[in-house]
């Protein structure tokens, strides 16, 4: 008989299906204890990718393993089923973006079964539903009440071709992707956000306890938070100058400063100790900005200012060549943000001919506005410090602005002239009375400073920024709101949740939101008043379907809460999440983000949702991730027509560490199938004598009762005893999936290598049955198929998943040690344990960890060792 993939996996297919409580998780009241394992949902395109096999394997491996473990283990599925590319279909096949959806999943789901993924389809989320996003909308109306969702005006793509927002995806190089030569304009639009500043703190600190993550995922987060320490100081314009703290409104003349940078203003410096200041001044005579760095600001050269500062906009207004500049430095600002690289934007800037007053000192220092100045970082404005900040020092060298150096190094060396001079360990210089103090004694004196003139005051900004969850699109949750002409914003009440989707729309993508277009879905009546009523047209950004599902899976039949609060507060946190690295930043902040939020809620009591976090590699094929465009994708249908599932599968974990890029190869497929019908041919050659019931009365198994087990027999039980150690070490969380497989292929080539000893039967049939069904055991996390068959194979009774995972025995696993004498000088002065096999490395640093041997070399010069493998050790010490 051969090796038949297709007629083993389909057998067993259908024997799985009709087990529906096979991969089950047991109620919390189960003895066991408690594994989460999820894998990310997919996004239901219609077809799996090899990036998804490799992805679910990784999970299914380890989801099986702990069932045999005797976890009680919940491994759930589901589909991230809104979003864009269903309305692009319904556009391009005029298919509705649900039916679309809806088949594509079926497609998925049969492919998820026929690889034999273990999931537990009884809590199978759909975030398409209304059963699910009826729970997104009643989160929003609880966001809505704590003030954590509220509207402001945004930026949003704009095509004036298509007459409607654009997601940044179609925005292909600053130009509509339907319309290739129409530019995409900014626009102001009234948009709803999540208040996750709030939580920027939490969210940082929570990093330092998530030590089961990716040290790169949780920097990536830190980053995105980008929390900075520093200070905010009021730099007072100099027209105003005499309007500024203390000073009447009216009767000075306005400042003519005739030196373009650096001069000294006759007005008193602010800071004066003798005078009580009284007020802030506004916001029209002063410019606050942020720094990190007070201490370098005697230093300070210019002031830059972001194009949309409301100071600017004053400006402009009165000077329309002045605003023709700014215009233009708005516009390479909005193209690089477009671009989505505003970091590497070519920087220009232009003066504004007024000037600002360092509080410090009383110096009147320019004013310009630049284009790598956001207005929704900081204050939107800083003062420019070019001896001490590398991107200062560039824009202060291109437009000629002055370089004052106020930081010198503590000792100076060579080299130390030069600038910029970046470092925080340094003496201030140049400073007035400042002089002299260190970086971090100037920033806490300025500081100090600057509250008690009232001018500025200590600061923490993140870079984190309220999450705008708005989209002018149809297949989306929509948004619970009502406009009502007398009662303004009204919250749909709980009890008239879902709001449903229309499902009768025309898909144009034209002419701003489709909802908007519905009669049916927009008028409504005022919940408050009773009066005729709009409701809100935007859908919410998709992300909000995946921030909470994992939750959902708990109970995903709950009609009257998103989920059952025992059953959340028994599986969380996720135990291991497993998932694709691109996902470090938006999803997996997004969702501790909403974690908090359902603690604060009293919902939960856990504070992050994932304890384990893994992300595995791309699938490369030929140099490229498999993509489409590429033309480089494979797929798994292929794959398992030709080499069945527990092939695709199994390579797609031998193929590499589960963590690094894989490079697909067929013939590493190939290969995967050949080693699997080998263990098909042994095992079911041997089936016979390893069945539970001949073992007992095989004659083989009488021979080697009395007597000791044959060096055979101990040689296989080693490998054996070995293998499962180091592949349930690794199920720790190594995950070298990869030397697993390996490990396994090892141990079958010593067993086929005693094929004659079996066939001879001086194999006794109780080691016989011991190797054989140990390593259908251990095949089982990786080619689940086949371990199913075999076990069947090998007369075993009820599903292999519910079997024990073997046990290592220290003992048999133990190598043969011998004995080797160390002599010193040609005197015998200790004897070594070492393995048989061991090495002459190992057995010379057996050698020389010796007590004995320490003790007489300690004080001396090891000048040679002499390794005779097996037999001795010999030291010439001097
Ligand atoms: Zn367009
Ligand atoms: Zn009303």
């Amino acid at each position: 008989m051969r090796y038949d993939p297709a007629a083993i996996e389909e057998k067993w297919q259908e024997r799985w299906a009709a087990d529906p409580k096979l991969y089950a998780a047991e109620p919390a009241t189960s003895e066991k204890p408690k594994y989460y394992v999820l894998e990310m949902l997919p996004y239901p395109s219609g077809q799996l990718h090899m990036g998804h096999v490799r992805n679910y394997a990784i999970g299914d491996a380890l989801a099986r393993q702990m069932w045999m473990r005797g976890y009680n283990v919940l491994h759930p599925m589901g589909w991230d089923a809104f979003g864009l590319p269903a309305e692009n279909a319904a556009l391009k096949n005029n298919t509705p973006p649900r039916e679309w959806t809806l088949a594509n999943i079926a497609a998925m789901k049969r492919q998820f079964n026929r690889l034999g993924m273990g999931f537990d389809w009884a809590t199978e989320v759909t975030t398409c539903m209304p059963d699910y996003y009826r729970w997104n909308q009643w989160f929003f109306l609880r966001m809505y009440e704590k003030g954590l969702a509220y509207r402001k005006k945004s930026k949003v793509n704009w095509c004036p071709e298509c007459a409607t927002v654009l997601a940044n995806e179609q925005v292909i190089d600053g130009c509509c992707w339907r319309h290739e030569d129409t530019k995409v304009e900014q626009r102001d639009l009234v948009q709803w956000f999540f208040r996750i500043t709030a939580y920027a703190q939490e969210l940082l600190d929570g990093l330092d306890k998530l030590d089961g993550w990716p040290e790169k995922v949780r920097t990536m987060q830190r980053n995105w938070i980008g929390r900075s320490e520093g200070t905010e100081v009021d730099f007072f314009l100099a027209e105003n100058v005499d309007k500024g703290p203390g000073a009447k409104e009216q009767g000075t003349e306005k400042q003519e400063p005739s030196h373009p940078t650096g001069q000294k203003s006759s007005a008193p410096p602010l800071r004066d100790p003798g005078r009580d200041q009284g007020t802030k001044g506004t916001e029209k005579t002063r410019i606050r900005v942020f720094t990190t760095r007070v201490d370098t600001i005697f230093g300070a050269t210019s002031v830059q200012m972001a194009p949309e500062h409301p100071l600017v906009k004053a400006f402009t207004a009165e000077d329309a060549d002045l605003k023709a500049k700014v215009d233009e430095l708005l516009a390479q600002q909005k193209t690089a943000r477009e671009a989505g690289d505003l970091g590497a934007i070519d920087k220009h800037g232009v003066a504004t001919g007024r000037f600002a007053v360092n509080p410090y000192n009383g110096e009147q220092v320019p004013i310009w506005v630049a284009n790598y100045i956001l207005m929704d970082y900081g204050t939107g404005a800083i003062m420019s410090v070019p001896a001490h900040d590398e991107r200062d020092f560039e824009f202060a060298t291109k437009y000629g602005i002055e370089i004052r150096r106020v930081i010198k190094p503590v000792t100076e060396g060579e080299g130390s002239d030069a600038l910029p001079f970046i470092s925080e360990d340094g003496v201030l210089v140049n400073s007035g009375e400042y002089d002299g103090l260190s970086c971090a004694q100037a920033q806490m004196k300025l500081q100090e400073v600057a509250t008690r003139g009232q001018f500025g005051e200590e600061k923490i900004i993140f870079r984190l920024k309220d999450w705008g969850v708005s989209r002018q699109r149809y297949w989306g949750t929509p948004i619970p709101m009502i406009h009502c002409e007398r009662d303004g914003l009204v919250p749909v009440p709980d009890e008239q949740l879902p709001v449903i989707l229309p499902e009768k729309i025309e898909i144009t993508q034209q002419g701003g939101s489709p909802l908007a277009r519905v009669p049916e879905f927009v008028n409504t009546t005022c919940p408050k008043c009773g009066g005729p009523a709009r409701r809100e047209t935007d859908t919410m950004d998709t992300f909000v379907d995946s921030i909470w599902y994992f939750y959902r899976y708990t109970d995903a039949k709950n009609s009257s809460a998103p989920f059952g609060r025992e059953r959340a507060e028994y599986w969380f946190p996720i135990d291991q999440y497993i998932g694709g690295v691109e996902h470090a930043i938006l999803h997996l902040i997004y969702s501790r983000f909403w974690t908090k939020v359902m603690r604060d809620l009293d919902l939960i009591k856990n504070d992050e949702p994932v304890g384990r976090l893994f992300t595995q590699g791309m699938v490369i094929k030929d140099g490229a991730k498999m993509s489409k465009s590429k033309g480089n994708v494979v797929s798994p249908d292929d794959m398992v027509a030709r080499y069945g599932a527990d092939s695709a599968r199994m390579y797609s974990l031998f193929a590499a560490p589960p963590d690094r890029d894989l490079d697909w190869q067929e013939d590493g497929v190939a290969g995967v199938s050949r080693f699997l019908s080998r263990v098909w041919r042994i095992v079911t050659k041997y089936s016979e004598i390893a069945r539970p019931e001949s073992a007992d009365s095989h004659p083989s198994r009488e021979r080697s009762r009395d007597g000791a087990p044959r060096p055979m027999e101990q040689k296989l039980l080693r490998k054996l005893h070995q293998t499962i150690a180091k592949i349930t070490q690794d199920f720790e969380g190594r995950w070298h999936f990869n030397t697993d497989v390996a490990a396994i292929m090892e141990l079958v080539n010593e067993i086929q290598d005693a094929d004659a000893q079996f066939a001879a039967g001086e194999v006794s049939a109780p080691i016989v049955h011991e190797l054989l069904r140990s390593l259908v055991l251990l095949l089982a996390p990786f080619a689940p198929f086949l371990a199913a068959e075999l076990w069947e194979v090998l007369g075993e009774k009820g599903a292999i998943l519910r079997a024990p995972w073997p046990k290592s025995d220290p003992e048999l696993a133990k190598e043969d040690e011998i004995e080797i004498p160390v002599q010193i000088n040609g005197k015998l002065v200790a004897v070594v344990r070492v393995a048989a096999e061991a090495d002459p490395k190992t057995i010379e640093d057996a050698a020389l960890a010796n007590e004995k041997v320490r003790e007489r070399t300690s004080s001396k010069n090891v000048m040679k060792v002499i390794v005779v493998p097996g037999r001795a050790v010999n030291l010439v010490v001097k």
